[in-house]
């Protein structure tokens, strides 16, 4: 069996608290595959940006281990750590924290100049391509609506062809429509080979993701796989 892009294993992580001790994940397991696209849900306070965060190297685990695309992270230095966050893994976030004075290209560019690349403009094309923004190039994000920014911010993700997409609440400022084709279009580029993990509360941005997992006080309560049909399995 092909070995999942993510990996965690016995995940725990807990904070020391004014009243003893809080722990955020507890002992949580799960592989996301190349090419999934999976929703974490829960309440407030159930652990999905711990999860989230251990998942991408941004917060180390108290116990457990992290793998992504087969590289063990949870003993890397900060520079490697950092590094591989760069090279491996894209974000998305409710905020799409585009630089307002940069065009669509030119943010879409910045992963590589920061990486120290020459960016190929036929690249970031080929990423503005994907999210349909192609026509907008040249665009300022306050000429763009808030779905296109989110666009931009997706091609901005992806430009590095990242083993692993987090998105964390990317539709949480969106109206309805528009984030049902964030939504879809996430789903269009797992089909295409882009393994995706989504944060969200909101049920009916998770029903988009083939896959659901649930998170109550730290732990996964449900791993919920649906046909494409949208009917559970
Ligand atoms: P969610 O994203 O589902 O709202 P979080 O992962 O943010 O949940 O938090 C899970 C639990 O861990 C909560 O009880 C939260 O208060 C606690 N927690 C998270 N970060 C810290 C921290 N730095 N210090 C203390 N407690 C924390």
């Amino acid at each position: 069996m092909e070995e999942d892009m993510v990996e965690l294993r016995d995940v725990s992580r807990s904070h020391r608290a004014a009243g003893g001790t809080v722990t955020a994940l507890d002992s949580v397991t799960l592989g996301f595959g190349r090419g999934t696209f999976t929703a974490v849900t829960g309440p407030s306070g159930s652990g999905k940006s711990t999860l989230l965060h251990c998942a991408a190297g941004l917060e180390r685990p108290t116990s457990g281990s992290v793998t992504i695309g087969g590289t063990d992270i949870t003993g890397l230095r900060e520079s490697r750590l950092t590094r591989l966050r760069r090279d491996r893994v894209g974000f998305v976030f409710q905020a799409y924290n585009l630089l307002p004075a940069l065009t669509a290209e030119q943010n879409v560019a910045l992963p590589l100049r920061l990486a120290g690349r020459r960016p190929a403009p036929g690249r970031i094309r080929a990423a503005l391509d994907e999210v349909g923004m192609a026509g907008r190039a040249r665009h300022r994000p306050a000429e763009l609506s808030g779905g296109q920014q989110q666009r931009v911010a997706l091609a901005r993700a992806i430009v590095t062809r990242p083993d692993v997409l987090f998105a964390d609440e990317p539709t949480g400022a969106l109206d309805a429509r528009t984030a049902a084709e964030v939504l879809s279009l996430l789903r269009d580029l797992a089909d295409r080979g882009q393994t995706v993990v989504m944060v969200t509360h909101d049920p009916v941005a998770a029903a988009h993701a083939a896959r659901t997992i649930v998170l109550a006080d730290g732990r996964v309560t449900t791993d919920q796989h649906r046909s494409p049909a949208g009917v559970p399995t």
